[in-house]
């Protein structure tokens, strides 16, 4: 079957959640570069680059928002990341393996990463549960601070790396924040919300989004629907 279809996926709350290996890695990291034992709780992760979730924690704790802080920070929590992994709350959502292995399966679909995460990160997170090598590309947090300029990255990556044009209406984006929706709507994509991250079915519903779902464990109706090109 020919390629016709890019999927564009979120990794947190979306493909898995990481029993909140992110946040640990990352108060782990600001106390032992930077000597400050401060919570991050308060922080709204969901939704964002690493960059951007860096620079409101050194924001918090007066930390210059230099370049050379930032590299610090990064290296920092990437090495505290896999360990973080590694807890029993860390897992695939419902449905992800199969729709996954489905797409591939099916021809018509590429699929790439549109994430807030840093690249190594990304790694680290999706290769912990073997997820890896379903993606060839991908726009990643190291294309921009900002989640909604990623999706020109993403769709020139697709291009790129397969040899063709995937016109918005052809293109979708899936994730579990309003802000998927919205870097989804940038590039004018179609947009797939689903609600086994940090909001909730109603919450993304508000939004409007082109399809919610409250998970994606129904393989044949997910597909069919992505497939489909519309809601
Ligand atoms: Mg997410």
């Amino acid at each position: 079957m020919q390629t016709t279809t890019l999927l564009l996926w979120d990794i947190d709350g979306t493909l898995i959640a990481s029993g909140g290996a992110g946040m640990k890695a990352l108060q782990a990291a600001l106390k032992n570069v930077f000597g400050v034992d401060g919570s991050l709780a308060t922080i709204d992760f969901a939704g964002r680059t690493d960059t951007w979730i860096m620079r409101e924690v050194f924001l918090r704790f007066g930390i210059p928002a230099t370049e050379a802080n930032f590299t610090r920070f990064f290296e920092g929590y990437l090495s505290e990341l896999p360990a973080m992994l590694h807890n029993p709350h860390a897992r695939v959502l419902p449905g992800v393996r199969e729709i996954l292995r489905a797409a591939e399966g099916h021809g018509a679909f590429a699929q790439g990463l549109l994430t807030g995460n840093k690249r190594r990160g990304a790694l680290a997170k999706l290769a912990r549960h073997g997820l890896w090598g379903h993606f060839t590309f991908g726009a990643f947090g190291d294309d921009s601070e900002f989640r909604n300029e990623l999706g020109p990255h993403a769709v020139r990556r697709a291009r790129a790396a397969c040899g063709l044009d995937f016109p918005p209406a052809r293109t979708w984006v899936i994730g579990d924040t309003p802000h998927d929706i919205a870097c989804g709507r940038v590039i004018g994509a179609r947009t797939l919300a689903v609600a086994t991250g940090s909001s909730t079915a109603d919450e993304l519903r508000a939004h409007a989004p082109d399809v919610v779902l409250d998970d994606l464990s129904d393989t044949a109706r997910v597909l069919a629907l992505l497939a489909g090109g519309h809601g």
